[in-house]
């Protein structure tokens, strides 16, 4: 059955309990959080979570995460917080950190896609604190964009997908990290990055001071474990500086993502990428999606570093990359 269209509405900071009150009623909402902007619905709502699996096109077997405003209110979600998830939510909440904890048998299995572990962070974003805070009982909150589509990191991009389609956005301008979350299971007995983000393995084995694991592949069900996802409309490419170099002269309708100095041609667009990694990861999203907003035909991307700081960045391109 085809959905109908409704008229989303666009909401700043200064309409707060409307969105509270659009929550309370049952619909999602779009709002800005520090990583990418998050499609939510009140996470004891049923009904409301399930729009967000039909708005976005989301399988249903995929988890979502809860996203809370105070450490005290994990216990609602989880009866199993160890010492080592106190000390990670203490160091690094609020802020782009993911938990898996087992979960409380009052957990939905909607949120948990049938799984025994639920995912939680308390966000870092002074409107999705006020309105969790507000709303009282949690929010679930995926990226907001269509499935396997470029993530959203400002409000124009979250109404490219979902216009029509969800009760309101709240526009609270461009997100500052820019990349999603690291998720890191502590339900196991060694902590597993699942997904790396902004908070990575270092900074988490400091904190810890024991070493944890972070599988470049694993058959957890995290958000982009699967071969594609986060993709541009336009095939991406990812090759080295030295094979951009050599394309050159032989193709057309190119756009050329990098960040090192390039001989540049006059047929190619270039988009200058920052050097470094937490404004490289800034501008990652915004700069696809203004990439598909053009008629260029393919998009190639230089490689990052191959190192663990960039391991995110690495971990999404890869993930957007068109498979030969
Ligand atoms: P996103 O879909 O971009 O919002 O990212 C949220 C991701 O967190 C989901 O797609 C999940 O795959 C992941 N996640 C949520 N709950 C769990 C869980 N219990 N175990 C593993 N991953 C989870
Ligand atoms: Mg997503």
């Amino acid at each position: 059955m085809k959905e109908a269209m409704i008229k989303t509405k666009i909401l700043t900071a200064l309409h707060i309990d409307e969105a509270v009150a659009l929550l309370k009623n049952g619909e999602v909402v779009a709002l800005p959080t520090e990583t990418v902007y998050g499609l939510a619905a009140d996470a004891k709502n049923v009904e409301a979570i399930n729009k967000i699996f039909i708005s976005k096109g989301r399988p249903s077997e995929h988890p979502l995460i809860v996203h809370i405003d105070t450490l005290d209110r994990v216990g609602e979600w989880t009866e199993n917080i160890s010492e080592d998830a106190k000390k990670l939510a203490k160091h690094f909440w609020p802020g782009p950190l993911t938990m898996i904890f087992t979960k409380k048998n009052s957990v939905s299995s909607l949120i948990t896609g049938g799984l025994s572990t639920v995912a939680v962070r308390i966000p870092n974003h002074p409107i999705a604190l006020e309105i969790i805070k507000k709303l009282g009982n949690g929010i679930v909150a995926p990226s907001a964009n269509a499935h396997k589509k470029t993530s959203p990191t400002q409000a124009e991009h979250v109404l490219k997908t979902l216009d029509g389609k969800i009760a309101a956005i709240v526009d609270g301008g461009t997100c500052s990290i820019g990349i999603e979350s690291t998720i890191i299971d502590m339900s196991k007995e060694v902590p597993v990055i699942l997904r790396p983000g902004a908070i990575t393995q270092e900074m988490i084995e400091k904190v810890l001071g024991i070493a944890i694991e972070s599988p470049l592949k694993h058959n957890e069900k995290v958000s982009g474990n699967m071969e594609f996802h986060y993709q541009p409309e336009k095939p991406l490419y990812i090759m080295t500086r030295d094979h951009i170099e050599k394309l050159l002269p032989t193709e057309d309708a190119l756009a050329i993502m990098h960040y090192s100095n390039l001989h540049q041609s006059k047929n190619i667009t270039y988009y200058a990428m920052p050097t470094e990694k937490t404004l490289y990861a800034q501008a990652l999203y915004a700069t696809l999606h203004t990439i598909d907003s053009t008629d260029v035909k393919k998009i190639i991307v230089e490689k990052p570093p191959f190192l663990s700081e960039w391991s995110d960045i690495n971990d999404r391109l890869i993930k957007a990359s068109s498979k030969k």
